[in-house]
């Protein structure tokens, strides 16, 4: 190449690439049309359930849960509109199967209760119930002007995350969880492909923001992952000897 054919193909590049760069650029560019996001018709009040939700209880009947034991239908008490865990009775556990979702619960610590620290009201939202390869917990314990480790307290992924904040109400009033579950995914081989993440809402406030779970829930030892599929739901019925808890409005949306 010559000299001067060198510069006039230089030339000719540095046009056609200012040409590109300033080609006029518009608003709808960057606009996205379809698909259409469908139409979901929210509830009457934040916490009543939006039209697409799986209702897990309405206030009427435990026809979605089966004791988390032997399958049996749960035995839970289902009182003014509430459901009453009923401790000899055990866990109970969601007749389907989830994997990732958005997950709405209100539960109630009664104004009568007693004890301390886990002692006091614990309960728990398992949020993928998949025995024998583990469960992933959130804690749910009466955490008003009760102290206990910090990872345990309402609201934590129990021993992985501290909740960021206490937001607990006082006993007898209504706490809120609002929960977005991703389920952890896993190789052929068995192996973890991607974690679980959760985010947690108490009351409104933001108590686990997309923490990455390190394995299943483990009250001695670190937490770790076997592999599993969609698994049901639990609701925690704990040994500990203060009055049980109630539950009520809870829906569940999957999330595709
Ligand atoms: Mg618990």
């Amino acid at each position: 190449m010559t000299r001067r054919a060198y510069w006039a193909f230089t030339a000719m590049l540095l046009l056609a690439t200012h040409a590109t760069a300033t080609r006029a650029q518009k608003p709808e560019d960057t606009e996205v049309w379809t698909p259409v996001p469908r139409i979901v018709t929210p509830g009457a009040t934040n916490a009543a359930p939006p039209s697409d939700a799986i209702v897990l209880f309405d206030g009427r009947n435990a026809a979605e849960w089966v004791s988390a034991r032997d399958s049996s239908p749960a035995r839970w008490t289902v009182t003014n509109g509430t459901l009453v865990v009923n401790k000899p009775a055990g866990d109970i556990m969601t007749k389907r199967s989830f994997t990732d979702f958005q997950l709405h619960l209100e539960w109630q610590v009664p104004a009568n209760i007693t004890g301390s620290g886990q002692y006091r009201g614990n309960s728990g939202v398992f949020l993928a119930f998949a025995p024998p390869n583990g469960f992933y917990e959130l804690q749910v314990v009466d955490s008003y002007e009760n102290t206990t480790f910090a990872n345990g307290q309402a609201g934590s992924v129990y021993k992985q995350y501290a909740p960021l904040v206490n937001a607990m109400r006082k006993p007898g009033e209504w706490q809120l969880f609002d929960v977005v579950w991703t389920a952890p995914r896993f190789n052929a081989d068995g192996s973890l492909a991607s974690p679980a993440y959760v985010t947690v809402f108490h009351n409104g406030v933001l108590v686990q923001d997309h923490v990455a779970l390190k394995g299943v829930t483990k009250n001695t030892g670190l937490p770790e992952y076997k592999a599993h599929g969609a698994a049901p739901i639990m609701l925690q019925a704990h040994g500990d000897p203060s009055p049980p808890l109630a539950f009520r409005n809870i829906w569940l949306r999957e999330i595709p």
